[in-house]
Formats: structure tokens, sequence, C-alpha cells
């Protein structure tokens, strides 16, 4: 059974191993079920104010399909579903950035041979996935920055081909990768570090819609980075205002716009290795599903999703 391209770097010991094998066997029949005392706690805090618009747009990315059930607990193993690496680009009148500069070139030797073998044999996308800097230029976009949602190797390591880009990443995230902790792997830190000129910043904007915390990153209410707290330490979903209505772009909180529509967590193999906190994570998925009426919740990894933009 295979999932998502971000699984944990750490080789996970064998009794976390065994635990999330037996967890995902339970959940192809018995779904973690929602918590309705939980829903009916979370308020609205209403959208930012302001009238200026971006522009989202996801860059062309070829995906894979894989069973929906390694994607989203208890979906099942025979509907299958199409999951990519995708980045995505979003023009403010002042700033380009790019959101989740995912993949590198050579991927197989400066990123993935850093990951444990069965995880990398798990995640290792088609060989023809497409380099973030190669559809940039592509699509003949100069981006002034890029903001990674976390600092997960599937996020950032196209970063290592743009090695004077100027990156935003939040205060908890990088002291996460900085920390004495085993750091996450697959050009994570070189990615990040090696003299990039990095912006940080707090979520210590109020509460925005149903999320608990927010950063108004040009102070016009047109873009608003929120916590979604749970996949790692300092995960943000990116809100933007576009002419279409707002969209949030959700990193890894949900690996598939199903799970945010059904509450339905990460199967438990992969999910349990990669969620830093899946209590939390299965928090943010009743935030998200309160929200998906207000904006359109586009998690990374869904390449359908993603396409709609
Ligand atoms: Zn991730």
């Amino acid at each position: 059974m295979t999932s998502d391209p971000s699984a944990s770097p750490e080789q996970p010991t064998p009794g976390a191993l065994i635990g999330a094998l037996s967890g995902f066997g339970r959940g192809l029949f018995r779904p973690r079920q929602p918590d309705e005392r939980l829903l009916a706690s979370i308020t609205d805090a209403g959208l930012p104010r302001g009238d200026r618009t971006v522009t989202v747009r996801a860059l062309p990315q070829v995906p894979r399909t894989l069973p929906a059930g390694g994607i989203i607990e208890g979906a099942g193993l025979h509907r299958r579903v199409r999951n990519a690496m995708t980045s995505f680009v979003v023009q403010h009148p002042e700033a380009t950035f790019v959101v989740d500069p995912a993949y590198c070139r050579d991927a197989p030797h400066r990123a993935l041979s850093e990951l444990p073998g069965m995880l990398r044999r798990l995640v290792t996308p088609p060989a023809d996935t497409i380099a973030t800097v190669d559809s940039l230029q592509a699509a003949d976009v100069r981006p002034d920055f890029a903001l990674p949602t976390h600092a997960h190797w599937d996020h950032v390591c196209g970063l290592l081909d743009l090695p004077d880009l100027p990156v935003h990443l939040r205060t908890t995230e990088r002291d996460w990768i900085l920390g004495p902790g085993r750091p996450p792997v697959g050009g994570v830190r070189p990615a990040l570090t090696d003299g990039r000129p990095t912006e940080t910043y707090d979520l210590d904007g109020p509460p925005v819609a149903t999320f608990t915390s927010s950063h108004d990153l040009f102070g016009d209410g047109s873009v608003v980075l929120v916590e979604l707290a749970g996949h790692t330490p300092g995960s943000v979903g990116v809100l933007a205002r576009t002419t279409a209505g707002w969209v949030l772009i959700a990193g890894d909180a949900a690996w598939h716009y199903d799970q945010v529509d059904l509450i339905r967590q990460k199967p438990a193999f992969p999910g349990d290795l990669v969620d830093e906190d899946r209590d939390a994570a299965f928090a943010s998925l009743h935030r998200l599903h309160l929200a998906r009426h207000l904006m359109r919740v586009v998690p990374t990894h869904d390449h359908d999703a993603s396409n709609l933009l």
C-alpha cells in the first residue's frame, strides 16, 4: 500500500510501523468518526476585510493514481485518486510568489536518496514529474519569493534549483528544521538554509474564518496565512482572495478534498508516521470542513482540486 509523497523522513521504529499497519487495517472498515462536540464549538471569525484581489494558479504537474484508501481513511482500495507534486503561483500587485516549490531536478539523487528505503519506494513520484524551476520557466513566471506551507521535502526541495530565491517561513517551522532533534531530510535543510534570504513570520494575527490565528502577508487582507496545526509543528494554509472567491491552499492538512468533505483523517499507515500530532491534525480537518463553504479548499497533492484553479 502506498500513499502520499510527504511520508516521514525518519525511519520508523518496528513498533511504530506495526502500530501504523494495524491501524491502517482497522481504519479500512472503521474510520475515525467526526467529533460532533468539536464541530459545535468552532466559530466563524469572518473573512479578512479589504477588496484587493490576487490570482492563484496551479503549475502543470504529472499525477499518479493511488488507491483512495491509501490517502483517505476508510475510502476503500478499489477507487483510485490522482495525487501530484503541485506548486502554485500567487500574483499580488506588489509581488509574485510560489507556494510549495515541490520538486527539484534529479530528485531521486538530490532528495529522495536521503529518505529511508522503504519510504522512498512508497513516495517516489513518476519519472516525468516536473521540477518546479522548469514549470516556472515554461510559464515565464519569475517569483519574488517562495512560501512553503510546511517544511517537508516535497514542499521545499524545488528550492534547490532556485538558490537565490528568498523564502517566507513560519518561525515555528524554521526552529523545527534547525532544532536539535532529527531534522526532516530530503534536501530540506539545504533548501531552506545555505545562505538563502529568509523572512520569518509568526501567526500573531486574529482568528480568521474557522482558523485560530493568522498572518496578513501584505497587510491588505488579500493573502492571509492561517493555522493548520498537526501535520508539522508549523503547518499553515494560504488563504487568498480572488475575483472568483476565496481559495485556501491547505498543504498536507489533507491529502485529498474528500478528507475535508467527509472529515476523514489520513490512514494510520502512513498517517501515524507523517503527522506530527494526529489529534491536532484531525481537529484541523474539522476546521477545514466548516470552512469549505466559505472558500475553495485545495490540498496541495490533490491533483483534481488543484486543476480547478
Ligand atoms: Zn507534508
